[in-house]
């Protein structure tokens, strides 16, 4: 196992209890240090046992993101590509499954030489070993690695060992620890309560891990004697306790930590020759956020809408290009299944919309909501955006209403039905299990000039990132296209239809691809950018 010798490691710990934004706070330690003009790379540890979190549900864990590579990860890394604006792979996730994956793989062939496998040092070692190599392969300046989960879980347990091992082989000099913790308020006694922080940082102390940072989360603003507090039982400097209040809007974190100069402590820490952050581009992002007056109103056509960070990206793609034009976003969410029983009140939301947009998804439950929804959007002359499936559901709809395909359909929700206008293409996979055989990463477009795809883009050769199984059928090119639907993304080999639109509609898009996973706070996607232009056009400018 080669060791890393000039890359920085930054573990970030989590204390107390979830749902804390540890990912956000190593992402804004990210962006500073980004902004330091250091190259940042990150990973994320997963303590679940699942071998990716490309076949769990959405309502458990929130959105799939997918890197170019094709890497189907934690939503996490979403955070990372948004702040650090930096582009992640295979190197940035790791979950338990994995590594036992892989530790019992080389079990079955021999080779272990017949030694027992444990814990220590064969999962700690394969653990190790993914972090070195991302260190080498990347050779970032520093490498953020978040630990998932809280101290104290069981699952958790590996991860620290190695965390505490590297420190011991790198030294201090080469790594640092960073806890997020919370003070919890007690109304009572009108305190925040320091008891929690100290008791997870004695748990990281048992485990022979030093936190060098804490950033303390807490609903309410941080006293003194909050902070001293936990200097004094935490054993770390006055300086590195972090105050993180809860924000309003999440891009505020990093300017925020470097109020409290953070980067200063980590560059001293590190040694390192004193750069100061440039963050102005996010202090002016936040001036635009905070000034920004007039509302658009973007119905979200979902079916799950229990859990926003099911569509998470898509929210901050649409925030994103709200920014872009300095208006706020009004995001409405719709149930596509309620639409599809049409539920009256669900149905009467669609007319006060500056625009539809629908996100991604699998399974048929909903889908003729989605469908009501788009032929509502072409009638209506609504700006419509389609991802993924919204593209195939804006096919599918104008099949069936325009070009007259009246039973059309995607092979997924009715395999038999007359006209597949979405199929399965044949010869892509032949393996049609769950994991793994979905059109993953990054594929090249390119867009016909003269459209909408192209007065976004303004180029003609794009890359995009993709997750799904099923595909346009290239049979129904021509007959669609005589009926007003234009191909304006085609794969090199034009065997892949990846946008289409129509024609005689101010925005009316569907992308096979996932464009939200691309836009980022300070570079809106363009398609997002164009579609809120054209909502505005609709609200009125
Ligand atoms: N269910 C569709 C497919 O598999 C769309 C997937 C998606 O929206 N990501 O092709």
């Amino acid at each position: 196992m080669k060791k890393p010798t000039k890359v920085k490691i930054i573990f970030v710990t989590g204390g107390v209890c979830s749902g804390l934004g540890k990912g956000l706070s190593s992402a804004a330690i990210g962006a500073i240090l980004k902004a330091c003009n250091y190259e940042v790379f990150s990973l994320k540890l997963d303590p679940y046992l699942n071998v990716d979190p490309g076949t769990m549900s959405p309502y458990q864990h929130g959105e799939v993101y997918v890197t170019d590579d094709g890497t189907e990860s934690d939503l996490d890394l979403g955070h990372y590509e948004r702040f650090i604006d930096v582009d992640l792979n295979k190197h940035s996730n790791l979950t338990t499954g994995q590594v036992y994956q892989m530790v019992l793989q080389k079990e079955r062939q021999g080779d272990f030489l017949g030694k027992t496998i444990q814990i220590i040092p064969h999962i700690t070692g394969t653990i190790k070993n993914y972090i070195y190599e991302a260190a080498e392969k990347i050779k970032p300046d520093f490498l953020l690695v978040e630990i998932g989960g809280t101290v104290g879980d069981i699952e958790g347990e590996p991860y620290l060992e190695s965390a505490r091992q590297i420190s011991h082989e790198l030294g201090k000099q080469q790594v640092m620890f960073v806890h997020v913790t919370l003070l919890p308020y007690l109304k009572a006694s009108n305190e925040l309560k320091t008891k929690p922080t100290q008791a997870s940082v004695k748990e990281l102390q048992s485990r022979g891990i030093r936190p060098d940072i804490i950033v303390a989360r807490s609903d309410y603003k941080l006293t003194k004697e909050a902070i001293e507090r936990i200097t004094l039982f935490c054993d770390v400097t006055e300086e590195a306790v972090i105050p993180a209040s809860t924000v309003k809007v999440i891009y505020e974190v990093p300017v925020n930590f470097e109020k409290s100069k953070i980067s200063k402590i980590i560059q001293n820490h590190f040694d390192l020759r004193y750069r100061k952050p440039e963050l102005a581009d996010w202090k002016n992002l936040l001036k635009a956020i905070k000034s920004a007056r007039k509302k658009i109103k973007i119905g979200l056509i979902g079916k799950y809408t229990e859990n926003n960070d099911a569509y998470l990206s898509v929210n901050e793609a649409l925030k994103a290009a709200c920014y872009h034009y300095k208006v706020k976003l009004d995001l409405i969410w719709i149930d596509s299944v309620k639409l599809e029983k049409n539920d009256k009140k669900e149905i009467l939301k669609l007319s006060s919309l500056d625009g539809i947009l629908v996100p991604g998804g699998f399974g048929k439950r909903g889908i003729e909501g989605k469908i009501l929804a788009a032929k509502y959007a072409r009638e209506n002359k609504l700006p419509y955006f389609g991802l993924c499936l919204g593209a195939q559901i804006l096919a599918i709809e104008f099949a069936r209403n325009v070009a007259k395909l009246t039973k059309a359909n995607s092979e997924e929700f009715d395999p038999k039905a007359e006209h597949l206008v979405v199929n399965f293409l044949p010869g892509q996979s032949e393996n049609r299990a769950k994991g793994g055989t979905l059109r993953l990463g990054a594929w090249p477009c390119i867009i016909k000039k003269d459209t909408v795809a192209y007065k976004a883009y303004k180029t003609e050769e794009i890359s995009e990132r993709h997750r799904h199984r099923y595909e346009f059928n290239n049979l129904y090119r021509e007959q669609l296209e005589q009926a007003g639907l234009i191909i304006s993304g085609d794969s090199p080999k034009k065997d892949l239809m990846e946008i289409v639109e129509v024609t005689d509609h101010p925005f009316m898009l569907g992308c096979q691809f996932h464009p939200e996973f691309k836009s980022r706070p300070l570079r809106p996607h363009p398609l997002f950018r164009e579609f809120i232009k054209a909502c505005l056009n609709k609200s009125g400018g």
